[in-house]
């Protein structure tokens, strides 16, 4: 087993972690917010002050953040992994950030002879807890081979996509089937409800058909409760959603369902929601029409 550092530990992070250290590892981990570190640290982690004191502790390196900017503090700026890194050393970065930054990051970090991997997942933080995460990954197939026993320590299956980026291109294109999913699902329940049929029985009849998806069968138990606790935010959907119509517009693929689900998302963040799940775009729908998709 291996010495391992992990930094980032929030909603995913944080049971990443733990299955790491479940599976016999021993992990060094950094987040600014300091509860979150004093958690892992009951869990049987080792605390470091600083994302550049991680990388003199450990040969690679995890990184959960939440988007482009933070990895690229955490890998390049003050105090970070680059000031601490030995050459050899290797960057798993698992965050959902633009694939054009991966790259980026990426050549910087090769400069001081360090490697790195994008390896976003999908599966939310349910899958984070068991351990069953799809982790999609970008760069050098030598360096994936060598991960690979630690990616499926956190989950279900790991796929090399392609070269840095890959990965996260690869997400972006889930993040775009989950939003779009989740409006058609929200819109679909409205209509059912405003016309006078029980959304719970919808559920029922249809989760075993064409329309049925995962996302349904995750997301329409939560509305019916009225569980809106996060889960996967508002506010960080729409940031994948920015990545993939900036990156869209980048290669020529344009994306004009993605825009409107995202405009209907900012519509809630600047309502005050943004750090709901993204199972509350039904308030969307429920701002319009003034009623819920709630059992009758
Ligand atoms: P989160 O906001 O809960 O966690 C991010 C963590 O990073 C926080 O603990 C924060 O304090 C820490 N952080 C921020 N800047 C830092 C810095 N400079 N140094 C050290 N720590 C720093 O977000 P999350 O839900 O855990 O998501 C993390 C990433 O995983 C995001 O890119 C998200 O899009 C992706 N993701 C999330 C889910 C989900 O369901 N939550 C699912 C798949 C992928």
């Amino acid at each position: 087993m291996m010495k391992l550092g992990f930094i980032g530990l929030g909603i995913m992070g944080k049971p990443m972690a733990k299955n790491l250290i479940k599976a016999g590892h021993e992990l060094v981990v950094y987040d600014i917010v300091k509860e979150n570190v004093d958690i892992l640290v009951e869990a049987g982690a080792v605390a470091a002050s600083s994302s550049k004191e991680v990388a003199r502790q450990c040969d690679i390196i995890i990184t959960m953040l939440p988007n482009s900017p933070h990895v690229k503090e955490v890998v390049c700026g003050e105090n970070g992994i680059l000031e601490g890194a030995k050459e050899g050393t290797i960057i798993i970065d698992m965050s959902s950030i633009a694939p054009l930054a991966s790259q980026e990051i990426a050549a910087a970090c090769a400069k001081k002879g360090v490697k790195m991997i994008d390896a976003p997942v999908s599966g939310g933080e349910p899958k984070a807890i068991d351990g069953t995460l799809s982790i999609m990954v970008g760069g050098e197939k030598e360096v994936f081979d060598k991960v690979y026993d630690i990616l499926m320590a956190m989950g279900s299956s790991a796929v090399h996509c392609g070269d840095i980026g890959a990965g996260n291109t690869t997400k972006l294109a889930n993040q775009v089937i989950v939003a779009l999913n989740i409006a058609a699902v929200s819109e679909a329940f409205m209509l059912a409800k405003k016309a006078g049929v029980d959304p719970k029985l919808v559920f029922d009849a249809i989760k075993g058909g064409l329309a049925g998806s995962t996302v349904m069968n995750a997301k329409i138990p939560m509305i019916l409760d009225r569980n809106f606790k996060p889960g996967f935010k508002i506010d960080l959907h729409i940031k994948d959603l920015n990545n993939a119509i900036e990156t869209g517009h980048k290669v020529g693929s344009p994306l004009p369902l993605t825009a409107q689900v995202m405009e209907m998302m900012q519509l809630l963040h600047a309502d005050g929601l943004g750090q709901n799940d993204h199972g509350g775009l039904v308030q969307y729908y429920e701002k319009l029409t003034g009623d819920e998709v709630v059992s009758q």
